[in-house]
């Protein structure tokens, strides 16, 4: 089955140096026949948006997000810079990791940029224990949505046990997406898969996208397990070849 992974890393903890890091994710999505791959860009990690460009650029298989904080120096000119000229399909943000301000006039004027430079943004929406202590609120990601609605927002990891509340909402906000990386296998056992599997259904499988957040989990076994619970919660093939592959490509329009 034809696959694209719309949520990945680098890894930066096995690897010292990006090449590498690079190179070996590189390898993992061909083994599991994964035609594209989409590099989440982290701040965080010690490379640099002109380091992730140069690696794109080496491999047909990868893409990238562009990591930015609505309160960077020239953010918007870093932003054009990234998707005109060094390759970035997209932005990502983290609320929790950036301790981003949800309301903030800044991170509204980022992802209204973002629909200027046609690109979408995926916004982090697992809410952890930091998460939750941070305060983290579905209506706040509905909030900006609807602050900007010429914008594309992909909330990753399908909002994690909120995620009936963010499937609720975004049945009301056309211009958002989803990916269930991350949640869905780490949730197993429990009622969160079945009840990502109700807001596919719910969503008519459209608006979302696979991704393992790898290297979180290995690209070819998060392939294999998320594969066998879908189909063992009764997804066909249909639905899975929208979820894995066809949603994702007419999305970046491919
Ligand atoms: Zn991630």
């Amino acid at each position: 089955m034809k696959c694209i992974d719309s949520h990945l890393h680098l890894d930066s903890y096995q690897f010292p140096d990006i090449q590498g890091a690079t190179k070996e994710l590189n390898q993992q999505l061909s083994h599991a026949n994964i035609e594209k791959g989409i590099i989440l860009h982290l701040q965080i990690q010690p490379w640099s948006i002109e380091q992730v460009s140069e690696q794109i650029a080496q491999y047909e298989r990868l893409e990238a997000f562009v990591n930015v904080h609505p309160d960077d120096n020239n953010v918007l000119a870093v932003m054009e810079k990234a998707t005109k000229q060094q390759g970035f399909c997209g932005i990502k943000l983290h609320p929790r990791l950036q301790y981003l301000d949800m309301a903030s006039k800044s991170l509204i004027e980022v992802c209204r940029y973002s629909a200027i430079l046609n690109v979408p943004v995926l916004l982090d929406a697992f809410p952890d224990g930091t998460g939750l202590m941070q305060g983290f609120n579905p209506l706040e990601y509905a909030a900006l949505a609807k602050a900007c609605p010429e914008t594309r927002f992909i909330w990753a990891h399908m909002g994690g046990h909120h995620v009936l509340d963010m499937m609720m909402l975004a049945k009301r906000l056309e211009n958002v997406y989803f990916d269930c990386s991350f949640s869905l296998l780490y949730f197993r056992g429990s009622s969160v898969p079945q009840d990502m599997v109700y807001a596919m259904n719910s969503m008519r499988f459209e608006r979302i996208f696979y991704g393992s957040d790898y290297p979180d989990r290995d690209v070819q076994s998060s392939l294999t397990e998320s594969i066998e619970l879908l189909s063992n919660l009764k997804v066909t093939s249909l639905q899975l070849e929208k979820l894995l592959y066809q949603n994702f490509k007419d999305f970046m329009q491919w």
